[in-house]
């Protein structure tokens, strides 16, 4: 299926492909009392959120004026909920009520206990998106009810179904949902508005996603898509980790798990280092003992070869589908942050004769790519339109007989798409068929992802293989699959599929009256909890010899922000700000530290 998008963002006032009667510009519709729809990038690691306004796409910044929102949330003793900066401060100093990465787990039953609660990925998600929500509405000044919100290509129908129930948790009706490549590659368009065919190369901090686009004049076709849902900057960290284990003799299990965070969170600090320079290090002091670990661009490909391998895989894929020579690509774009290692780049140029040219701003072009979408979907008119067609990444269809696969919508076929098939009875008299439903690639049913699965029943009695089953399969532009099914006399029933994962409405009810009444810490303080949770992550992380100087100062700051004057307190704001910069500065190496800052502003110490 084709939807309109326009190219023209800048000037958005007109016609964009829809019934003219119902077009209205964006102030139009603002006028209409419409609220707008945000688009959002709820990534792995981090999320962004962004919107029309002011003629043009904006990011929508949160209450420390970023735009990444850390995805992670942690939960105080009180009840209260830390999402962003503050919860990824508390990994370190409250590991077992600080979760991240959720994400890699929506759609599944994994569930994260805190005290004698537990969350599922998707509540945890629409703690995320309901600070998200939040932000923009303090972003536009009015309330926000509806979102586009950006999936991988490669989730699969659990793990769409929950990302709409983590909108529907945080209160926002999910319009739309729109594969993460596909909107870099519409906002790539929009922005060269050549014709190519290119690659796009997408990778987060969990994921993979490769797209296959072919992009002319208002047309942007997605191809073929292809990834690995399990392979992203977080694998990177972990050989890291490995390695400094490996190399300073140290057993991972025999640390505990706010240490081992600590040796994660540097491990991915000297990954991040390792793309500006050529050899980085580490240093964590672990059991009163520091231990160091020095590592070059050249030993990451080395430990991590069956990484690098993994990411050409789904290029490969995507080419082969598409029946595309290497010949017909003009380049590929790398997108998401683990595409920032220098090592990436180099190891496909070496792979293929194509210009691989990094995104502009990789941290930000899905979210700007959904605030496109979501524009359009706010039906902001402009007179040229682009369609952007999308694909369905995998096979769907049922098992059958000997365990086979049946598959009823093939992979790469354009959304949205209506495949019907037939089936029989196996045995005489049959009056019930029951159907596997399956996601996936192998003629082995079993082999594939079951997403479900229905019954037909009161089929008529006849003998075995004269009545005819019709099952119709309907996967939506949002990649959502909806399944009819008739006997024969063409009584069509439409099915609930039994999924095995994932909340019901009711559930889902109940757990939305719930999330209600938990509380998201309050906007206003964030920064002064953000600078105290900060000094104790260093507390924890520093050598024990300055301690006692970071506990001071957190007192003094603490003091202040209870009897402090607002002057008084931002003085000293700054003052254990720049505390802690320096302290973090010389993290790296504790005994090059320069103890000549201490001196610093002791004069005026409150
Ligand atoms: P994304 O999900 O696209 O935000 O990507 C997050 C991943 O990118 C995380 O694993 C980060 O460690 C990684 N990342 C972010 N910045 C860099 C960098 N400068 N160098 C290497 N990896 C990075």
């Amino acid at each position: 299926m084709l939807y309109f998008l326009c190219t023209d963002f800048s000037r958005i006032i007109g016609h964009i492909g829809q019934d003219p009667k119902e077009n209205t510009g964006c102030d139009m519709r603002q006028k209409a009392g419409k609220m707008a729809i945000i688009g959002i990038d709820l990534g792995t690691t981090n999320s962004l959120a962004s919107v029309w306004k002011d003629g043009r796409i904006q990011l929508i910044p949160n209450s420390f004026g970023e735009y990444l929102t850390p995805s992670v949330v942690s939960f105080g003793d009180d009840g209260e909920v830390f999402v962003g900066k503050i919860a990824r401060e508390m990994l370190v100093t409250r590991p077992e009520r600080t979760f991240r990465e959720f994400k890699r787990d929506m759609g599944t039953d994994k569930l994260y206990r805190v005290g004698d609660r537990e969350y599922r990925p998707e509540e945890l998600s629409a703690f995320v998106l309901r600070r998200l929500k939040e932000d923009a509405e303090a972003f536009l000044g009015e309330q926000v009810t509806e979102a586009v919100i950006s999936v991988p290509a490669y989730f699969n129908d659990d793990k769409r179904c929950a990302t709409k129930s983590a909108g529907k948790l945080a209160g926002l009706q999910v319009e739309r949902l729109i594969n993460e490549p596909s909107a870099v590659a519409l906002k790539h368009h929009v922005d060269q508005n050549e014709m190519e065919r290119f690659i796009i190369f997408d990778f987060g901090g969990g994921t993979l996603d490769v797209s296959l686009v072919d992009a002319f004049e208002n047309m942007v076709e997605i191809q073929a898509v292809s990834g690995d849902n399990f392979l992203g900057g977080k694998d990177f960290n972990e050989k890291i980790a490995a390695y400094f284990y490996e190399k300073n003799h140290l057993a991972a299990e025999g640390l505990s798990r706010e240490e081992q965070g600590i040796v994660l969170k540097e491990a991915e600090q000297l990954k991040c280092r390792l793309s500006e320079q050529d050899s980085a290090s580490m240093t964590v002091l672990l059991q009163g003992r520091e231990y160091t670990l020095e590592l070059s661009n050249q030993e990451l490909i080395h430990i991590s070869t069956d990484l690098f391998t993994r990411m050409l895989k789904p290029i490969q894929k995507t080419l082969n589908d598409a029946s595309a020579e290497w010949e017909e690509i003009d380049k590929i774009i790398l997108v998401g942050g683990s595409s920032k290692m220098p090592t990436v780049a180099k190891y496909i140029k070496s792979m293929c004769s194509v210009e691989v040219a990094a995104d502009s701003n990789p941290d930000e072009s899905i979210a700007i790519g959904v605030g496109m979408a979501a524009a359009i979907k706010m039906r902001t008119g402009e007179v040229k339109d682009v369609i952007l067609s999308d694909i369905c990444p995998f096979s769907l269809g049922v098992g059958i007989l000997g365990d086979r696969f049946s598959p009823i919508i093939e992979r790469n076929e354009t959304l949205p798409t209506s495949r019907t098939q037939y089936y029989t009875t196996v045995k005489n008299y049959q009056s019930t068929v029951n159907f596997d439903i399956y996601q996936g690639e192998s003629m082995v049913a079993s082999e594939n992802l079951k997403l479900g699965s229905f019954t037909m029943a009161n089929i008529p009695p006849a003998p075995k293989g004269v009545p005819v089953v019709e099952v119709t399969f309907l996967y939506d532009i949002n990649g959502i699959l909806d399944i009819k099914c008739g006997d024969g006399n063409q009584t069509v029933h439409k099915l609930i599929v039994n999924k095995s994962m994932g909340l019901t409405e009711e559930e889902l009810e109940k757990r939305l009256k719930e999330l209600e009444q938990t509380t998201i810490h309050t906007k206003d303080q964030e920064q002064n909890r953000f600078l105290i949770e900060e000094a104790q992550r260093l507390y924890q992380e520093c050598n024990p010899q300055y301690r006692e100087r970071i506990r001071q100062q957190v007192e003094i700051f603490e003091t202040m922000l209870e009897r402090g004057s607002a002057r008084e307190i931002r003085e000293a704001y700054v003052r254990l700000a720049m505390f802690l910069q320096m302290l973090e500065a010389h993290k790296i190496s504790f005994q090059e530290f320069d103890e000549s800052f201490w001196t610093q502003g002791e004069d005026d110490e409150p």
